[in-house]
């Protein structure tokens, strides 16, 4: 990085070069996790990280003390397709989020396609399994290639008709790549990875999930560390 290049450190988890997880700006770290904790009985301190503090980070984890987690911000920029967008949105408390507006700007074209297509799980509802061979992938690219052709050459056709951007903006599909700066605390980002960085989710928003713990991972070491060790978490 050059003394001029203050471009944010970012990740490309789907691999295409168009979704992208950026780590736009932190506050704080360990040692204000475990201030906010010691203030309870003004024993927070300027000393740096010891022993004791990543032992009391450890206790506060694992008896779900969960305030003194919550001191911290993280922002991302995210470049997701609308469908891991709206899985995002659902985690409500501790999250921040301000979004790119089909109503102030047009939607560029961009497009999530699938490197390969998996199948519907056969026990799970809501989950996917590999394709065993059995899907035909030429023609399931086929096919999404071609919707997104019609429905971005339609959203195309009613601006140029004149339609607003508001209402043309409604025949694109949930591939479209929508933006958002998403801010979260230690404690909000935890919870949402313990749910996203699972495999129950759907797998292209876990890997925006462990992009987003890549990022964030180091800024607090001991923290993650010890909740990665709890959890049995990657
Ligand atoms: C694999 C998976 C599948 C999912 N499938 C669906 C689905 O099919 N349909 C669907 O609608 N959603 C679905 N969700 C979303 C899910 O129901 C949650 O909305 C989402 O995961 C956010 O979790 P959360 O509520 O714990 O997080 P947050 O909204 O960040 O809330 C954090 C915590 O605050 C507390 N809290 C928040 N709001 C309230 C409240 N109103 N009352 C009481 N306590 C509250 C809870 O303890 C909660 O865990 C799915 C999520 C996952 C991970």
């Amino acid at each position: 990085m050059t003394a001029t290049d203050v471009s944010p450190p970012t990740l490309f988890p789907l691999g295409d070069g168009l979704g992208s997880v950026s780590l736009v700006q932190s506050v704080g770290d360990d040692k204000m996790i475990t201030n906010a904790a010691r203030v309870s009985f003004g024993g927070d301190s300027n000393a740096p990280l010891n022993e004791r503090d990543e032992k009391l980070i450890r206790y506060l984890l694992r008896h779900q003390h969960g305030s003194p987690f919550e001191h911290n911000l993280i922002t991302f920029k995210i470049v997701c397709p609308i469908f891991v967008d709206r899985q995002l949105v659902r985690h409500r408390v501790g999250v921040s989020k301000n979004e790119i507006s089909g109503r102030y700007v047009e939607m560029q074209e961009r497009n999530f396609t699938p490197p390969s297509f998996r199948k519907q799980a056969p026990s799970n509802r809501q989950a996917s399994v590999e394709d065993d061979g059995t899907l035909d992938q030429a023609a399931a690219a086929r096919v999404w290639e071609e919707a997104w052709r019609q429905a971005f050459g339609a959203y195309q056709e009613l601006l140029a008709l004149g339609v607003t951007r508001e209402q043309a903006r409604g025949v694109l599909p949930l591939s479209l790549y929508t933006e958002s700066y998403y801010t979260f605390n230690v404690r909000s980002l935890l919870h949402f990875l313990e749910l996203r960085d699972h495999e129950g989710a759907q797998y292209e928003t876990r890997l925006y999930a462990r992009a987003m713990a890549e990022l964030a991972g180091p800024l607090f070491p001991v923290t993650f560390r010890e909740w990665r060790l709890l959890k049995n978490m990657r």
